[in-house]
């Protein structure tokens, strides 16, 4: 069985974790969680980064930092993780989809304006497949309409838009660490990104409880105590242990994961000439990360039956996001702006395949193999 995923796993998470064992401190904020800290601040160039139990909390702490109050409305696109919405609908607020680029999936930024009212507060671009969306446009909105942009980037570090990584072209933005995604705190993680400095030391208070403990640590306040509202936002420090080990290694597997992809790329070429398949288009000005390669077939009905052969093949492939205003939530509680031209369409048709760090050229082979098998006998 080829399956879907494998959590990245370099080698040397394990001697960091025995390390963390043996050292007497294994909560949050210890010596490999400031390192992995430090590591993002000097590889993304932002500001403040802080680590956190997961994407979810991340985004659920920019919710809480620009001050999300009950009727504000929240742009986004539908094609998302559950996630994107939630951590604002938590706030009160009302959550307005916007239709996708079919090129992407990304949301499409040329439809935002139409959805912005005066009751508008933040648009949060979703980076599908680590492929950047048209950041200058949506910077350039949130600007005219003084609107805050929180870039959802669970799926995009190491990849750039212009040349900035992603995740720090916004106000705030958020990062996996999901065993799904490219890099992986051992199951469940995350990051907070903090580009506009106004936030980082409300950020820190809701991160530790509502408390000023952060700068009681630093010597700035003589005892610390409770000061805000807030949470609790740390990983601990088995979770840091794991993610140097992939940050130490962070190039090794972005290169592995970009041959993997491009492999794929090369296979599926004569499939989509033939025009039964689109393949992901990545726009001029990105760079991406290989986080996934999907291919699109003709409608729901190919796409089930594609996988069902691909299954008796023992390939583990797999469809995406059931988009989230057609859901039982979004039904009742959220609003679609415009038109569902390509979201619903466009996600019926799209099928994840196999890749994750250490795939072999022979197992992506054998994958594209039965996919022009099924096409060859359908
Ligand atoms: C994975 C993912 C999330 C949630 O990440 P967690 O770390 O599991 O909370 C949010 N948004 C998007 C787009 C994702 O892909």
């Amino acid at each position: 069985m080829i399956p879907f995923n494998k959590p990245a796993f370099v080698g040397s998470e394990k001697q960091h974790i025995l390390d963390i064992l043996g050292s007497g401190k294994i909560s949050g904020d210890g010596a490999f969680g400031h390192q992995c800290q430090d590591w993002f601040v000097k590889t993304l160039g932002a500001p403040k980064t802080l680590l956190t139990p997961s994407c979810t909390h991340a985004l659920e702490m920019a919710a809480l930092l620009i001050d999300v109050q009950a009727g504000d409305e929240i742009i986004m696109p539908s094609y998302t993780f559950v996630s994107t919405a939630n951590a604002f609908v938590l706030r009160g607020a009302k959550i307005v989809f916007v239709d996708v680029d079919p090129d992407t999936m990304n949301i499409n930024a040329d439809l935002i304006e139409a959805a912005i009212t005066d009751k508008t507060k933040a648009i949060v671009p979703v980076h599908y497949a680590g492929v950047g969306c048209d950041m200058d446009k949506i910077m350039q909105l949130a600007e005219r309409y003084q609107l805050y942009v929180i870039e959802d980037a669970a799926q995009g570090m190491m990849s750039t838009f212009k040349q900035k990584m992603l995740g720090t072209i916004g106000h705030l933005g958020a990062y996996s660490f999901h065993e799904t995604k490219n890099y992986t705190s051992g199951g469940e993680g995350g990051l907070l990104i903090i580009n506009d400095t106004q936030f980082i030391e409300r950020a820190e208070i809701i991160r530790e409880k509502g408390t000023n403990r952060s700068q009681f640590f630093r010597g700035m306040v003589d005892k610390y105590t409770w000061t805000d509202i807030g949470s609790s936002y740390l990983p601990s420090e088995l979770q840091c242990a794991y993610l140097w080990g992939q940050l130490e290694n962070a190039e090794i597997i972005n290169q592995d994961r970009l041959n993997s992809w491009q492999h794929y790329a090369q296979n599926m070429t004569h499939l989509q000439e033939q025009g039964h398949i689109v393949c992901p288009h990545i726009p001029e000005h990105r760079q991406h990360n290989a986080h996934m390669f999907y291919i699109k077939v003709a409608d729901l009905q190919q796409r089930t039956a594609l996988l069902k052969f691909l299954k008796q093949k023992d390939i583990g492939a797999v469809f995406h996001y059931v988009p989230l205003h057609s859901s039982p939530f979004g039904l009742k509680h959220c609003s679609f702006n415009g038109e569902d031209k390509y979201t619903t369409a466009e996600s019926e048709k799209l099928i994840r395949l196999p890749l994750w760090y250490g795939i072999t050229e022979d197992e992506i082979t054998y994958i594209c193999e039965m996919i022009y098998k099924y096409f060859d006998e359908n």
